[in-house]
């Protein structure tokens, strides 16, 4: 019997790791494989002004082009003081491509839009939504949310993205510290993950 697929559609070689860590213990036997393991087909602009459009635009493009059961999830950071931005436009907020360094770009942005912002005040959260698509019209979405607050310094090495800014509630670490297990647990790739897990196990024993 060849072992059930599911695509991932995601270019973001963490994100991708992440979620293959997550998903493969919830799902033993599953192959989780990402657009790199699957033919080139054009990858829709995320248009729409939620997660939850934005991840169901990119699950049906790749389960029509593949096939195969898709997740995708659409993230980013909701920040209390910037009325919920950056939100879906997290991975672009300082109008710097990732190759070119986004990342630490839009870390220091967030940083110094938040520089009179007082610690009381700095509250924010990091969202997911997860969809999964079935070749036979099965489209299902889950949202997973962690909360915490922004530092006034970047903190640790790990993660990606805005973790060395961001402490989840209950630590005094970022998540750029903490062990993969342990952001996994609290994440909310996680959260939307194990939520959406036993739809994913159904859609691969249909
Ligand atoms: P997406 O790939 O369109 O979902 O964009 C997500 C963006 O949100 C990323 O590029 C990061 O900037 C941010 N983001 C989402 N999840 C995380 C996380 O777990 N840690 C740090 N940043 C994240």
């Amino acid at each position: 019997m060849t072992s059930p697929q599911v695509v991932l559609a995601s270019n973001n070689a963490k994100k991708l790791a992440e979620l293959r860590r997550i998903l493969e213990p919830l799902i033993p036997g599953i192959v989780v494989l990402g657009l790199s393991d699957v033919a080139d087909y054009p990858e829709p602009p995320e248009t729409e002004p939620t997660f939850e459009g934005n991840a169901l635009i990119k699950a049906r493009a790749a389960v029509t082009a593949t096939g195969l059961p898709a997740l995708a999830d659409d993230s980013g950071l909701c920040v209390d003081a910037l009325n919920g931005m950056p939100g879906v436009l997290s991975a672009r907020w300082s109008g710097v491509a990732k190759a070119d360094g986004g990342d630490s770009a839009n870390n220091a942005l967030l940083l110094s839009q938040l520089s009179d912002v007082p610690d009381d005040r700095r509250g924010a959260r990091f969202v997911c939504a997860m969809a999964l698509c079935a070749a036979d019209g099965t489209e299902i979405i889950q949202r997973g949310e962690m909360t915490g607050h922004i530092l006034r310094a970047e903190q640790g090495e790990g993660g990606f993205g805005y973790d060395p800014l961001f402490a989840a509630t209950g630590f005094d670490v970022s998540t750029a510290e903490l062990i993969p297990a342990d952001k996994d647990a609290i994440s909310h790739r996680g959260r939307a993950l194990a939520a959406i897990a036993p739809a994913v196990r159904d859609a691969l024993t249909r």
